[in-house]
């Protein structure tokens, strides 16, 4: 009895020493800010966004550097439809541009929540503005797949986008709104502010950067950086970051608490630890759908192939406990 009372204190301290200093870049889901079934009025938006932020102040109170980024799909859509409405009266501004207006009101919301969780444990909190770096030449821009904004009937899309110069695209076989604007989707290259974000993180703020994927760039051909109507994947993109700012763990927060294999079938079962190979072959038997469990599989792979110790998929309740190896799908180098 004497020895367990000894014994279990120092493993815990081992516990702590092994946990202490290891940087986790944390990619947050849709429904962290908006979910399915709401508007996304502000405070809908806020109360989601203090749910989520009560999990990664739990994170970075455990001694974890944080890094953080989110998605911003229903942001931007709702600002499409603002612009859209209002533009006999101020100019419309372009897709990039709602990118920027997204990560100012996404950051701002985590900023003050984080900060009110961390302010007590002397944490400093802040939001980098960020824009991602992507390739001329990337295939995506010859055939745009990524449909953004509101749907419409066949004759609106055409007419909006003639007059905006859009490819527009019927997006489901049926129905009375059918058709959006498609936007290219291409790979994220380099993260423009990755060194200010990877100081940042290493002084122990926490901090909120690359958001929706980040504000697509290009280099043009005087080498400076301009927007590009583009929406990176921000599983992709948080890669990419996680890559920049030498996290050790990739942690990909979603709705499901494991990703399945047989999805969708009788024979669904949680993918639990994968090596690097045993994810490739689970990617290539096409277990993930494209457009949601696809894109996570590949960037937590990508990101453990190109050196980061270990990533994690699950969901936002199970944050903490994932990172304890409780749970999640969990993908190491072998
Ligand atoms: P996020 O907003 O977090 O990016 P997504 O909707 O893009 O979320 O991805 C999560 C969704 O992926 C799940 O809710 C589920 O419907 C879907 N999904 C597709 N394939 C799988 C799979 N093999 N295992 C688990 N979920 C999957
Ligand atoms: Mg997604």
């Amino acid at each position: 009895m004497i020895i367990v009372l000894r014994i279990e204190p120092f493993i815990l301290f081992l516990y702590q020493v092994k946990k202490m200093g290891k940087r986790v870049m944390i990619a947050l889901g849709g429904n962290a800010i908006k979910q399915p079934h709401e508007l996304g009025s502000y405070e809908e938006q806020m109360d989601n966004v203090k749910v989520a932020c009560e999990q990664i102040a739990e994170i970075a109170r455990q001694g974890y550097e944080v890094a953080i980024t989110h998605g911003n799909g229903p942001q931007v859509g709702n600002l499409a439809i603002q612009q859209e409405q209002g533009a006999h009266m101020v100019p419309v501004q372009p897709l990039f541009i709602l990118g920027s207006m997204t990560q100012g009101q996404i950051g701002y919301m985590m900023q003050q929540s984080l900060n009110n969780e961390l302010a007590s444990d002397g944490k400093d909190v802040a939001t980098i503005v960020t824009q991602v770096v992507v390739g001329k030449d990337d295939p995506d821009f010859d055939a745009p797949s990524k449909p953004v904004g509101p749907y419409y009937a066949e004759e609106t899309a055409k007419k909006l986008g003639s007059e905006n110069g859009w490819l527009v695209k019927q997006v489901r076989p049926n129905g009375e709104k059918t058709w959006r604007r498609v936007v290219p989707s291409p790979k994220p290259l380099a993260i423009a502010e990755s060194s200010v974000i990877k100081r940042l993180v290493e002084s122990g703020t926490v901090v909120i950067a690359s958001g929706g994927g980040g504000i697509p760039v290009l280099r043009n051909g005087s080498g400076k950086l301009e927007g590009v109507d583009a929406v990176i994947d921000k599983d992709r993109a948080g890669a990419k970051l996680a890559e920049e700012v030498a996290a050790d763990i990739y942690l990909i927060l979603t709705d499901v608490e494991y990703a399945l294999k047989n999805f969708g079938t009788d024979d669904e079962e949680p993918v639990r630890e994968v090596s690097v190979n045993e994810t490739r072959k689970l990617i290539s038997e096409g277990h993930f759908k494209a457009g949601s469990m696809g894109p996570k599989m590949e960037a937590a792979l990508g990101f453990v192939v190109d050196g980061g110790d270990h990533a994690i998929i699950t969901s936002l309740d199970k944050a903490v406990d994932a990172l304890m190896g409780k749970t999640g799908t969990h993908i190491v180098p072998n």
